[in-house]
């Protein structure tokens, strides 16, 4: 569903990606793992279309959506005005296939996405993402400030849309142990390169892994 080939990405003269080949097959759950600066959220912006590389290909089977770093919803703007905006490409304006996913943006849809809390806005960033029917989804930090009781809801629903769904998803985090809980598969990026990948368990018995990520567990 993703398959990203010796994809080189650079910011002027400043290569972010160099040369990193990964795949992420229909209805897999993959997890990308690195340490700030790695080049993570040059890959998502890459795979959105949002950032052209320098050489490489990047081939996507199906509708593709983002939940981007930091959400980036319109704080001014109402839950539902912010999930319409997801809508827009799909032509999808009826966001009850969403609510019926996340119940608690039914909730909050009249209220104005700003005062919201972290969690409640990561959850306007997933339902918008889904408001265009994607096959494939990257989440770029799905746990990024929120906490731990928070994330394992949005962790969960994630889960169950691939489960259930059989949603493609790859997914970017800092935090390792809920990669590893989450997803079958990881690949580790550092400087702009691919330094491991595989089986989750493995990964997690690797003692450079370990010590890097789990806080040497
Ligand atoms: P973080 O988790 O901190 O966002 P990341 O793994 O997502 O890190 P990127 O944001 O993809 O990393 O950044 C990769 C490299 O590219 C870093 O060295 C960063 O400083 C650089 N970079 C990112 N965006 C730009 C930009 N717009 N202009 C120039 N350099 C950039």
């Amino acid at each position: 569903m993703i398959d990203v080939t010796d994809l080189v990405v650079s910011y002027g003269t400043a290569t972010a990606l160099d040369h990193v080949t990964l795949s992420v097959r229909q209805g897999e759950m993959v997890a990308l793992l690195g340490p700030n600066g790695a080049g993570k959220s040059t890959l998502a912006n890459t795979l959105a279309g949002i950032l052209a590389p320098v050489s490489g290909t990047v081939r996507i089977g199906g509708r593709l959506a983002l939940i981007p770093e930091g959400r980036q919803l319109f704080p001014d703007m109402s839950v539902a005005d912010n999930l319409a905006l997801g809508g827009w490409r799909s032509g999808q304006r009826d966001p009850s296939a969403v609510y019926e996913l996340l119940p608690r943006l039914a909730e909050l849809a009249g209220r104005r996405a700003g005062v919201l809390s972290g969690g409640e806005q990561q959850m306007v960033a997933f339902g918008r993402a889904m408001m265009a029917r994607p096959e494939a989804l990257v989440v770029d930090e799905l746990s990024l400030g929120l906490a731990p009781t928070v994330t394992a809801d949005l962790a969960a629903h994630l889960a169950e849309l691939n489960r259930e769904h059989g949603l493609t998803v790859l997914l970017i985090e800092q935090n390792a142990r809920l990669a590893f809980e989450l997803c079958h598969r990881a690949y580790v990026l550092e400087s702009g390169r691919l330094v491991a990948e595989g089986e989750s368990a493995e990964l997690a018995e690797d003692p450079r892994v370990a010590s890097a990520y789990l806080g040497g567990a």
